[in-house]
């Protein structure tokens, strides 16, 4: 399944907001199959290891606070090219500098707050998957 699976989560602040369910139309639409989903919700620690590659950068206290404050909706995606195309589809971090029709752009709120994570590599999406999911959990 090697660059056929990404893996996605919606942060707390648009989960709070209520946009799990505009977040998730869109990917339906974008024309990605949900093979796994989660609500949940990380500890400090899970948080500082799921964003680990971020460990020495100025933002990454505020981040793992962030990232660790509420419920968050996790996922694995698949589709032809599925890194690619989901990057695409979430736009530019800094929703700013987001492409009209991103999901980044509609519902972010800020570079923090950009509502939607996606893997940057095939490699990170299988990382990442295994993070979140079990074999048993995956349909
Ligand atoms: P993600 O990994 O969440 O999909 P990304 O790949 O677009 O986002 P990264 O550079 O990997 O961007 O940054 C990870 C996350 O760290 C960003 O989504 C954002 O929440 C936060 N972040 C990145 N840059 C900044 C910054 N300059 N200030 C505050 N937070 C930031
Ligand atoms: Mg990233």
């Amino acid at each position: 399944m090697s660059g056929k699976i990404t893996f996605s989560l919606i942060k707390p602040y648009a989960v709070k907001m209520g946009y799990i369910g505009p977040i998730l139309a869109m990917i339906h639409e974008a024309g990605f199959r949900i093979s796994a989903i989660t609500s949940t919700k990380l500890s400090k620690e899970q948080a500082e290891s799921f964003y680990t590659i971020h460990k020495s950068k100025p933002f990454f206290d505020d981040l793992v606070e962030f990232m660790s404050s509420g419920p968050i909706v996790a996922m694995i995606l698949e589709k032809e090219n599925a890194v690619e195309d989901f990057r695409e589809l979430i736009g530019h971090t800094d929703p700013e500098k987001a492409e009209n029709g991103t999901i980044r752009k509609k519902y972010a709120k800020s570079v923090q707050s950009n509502a939607v994570h996606g893997s940057d590599s095939a490699e990170n999406a299988i990382i990442e998957c295994d993070f979140f999911f079990s074999k048993k959990e995956r349909y």
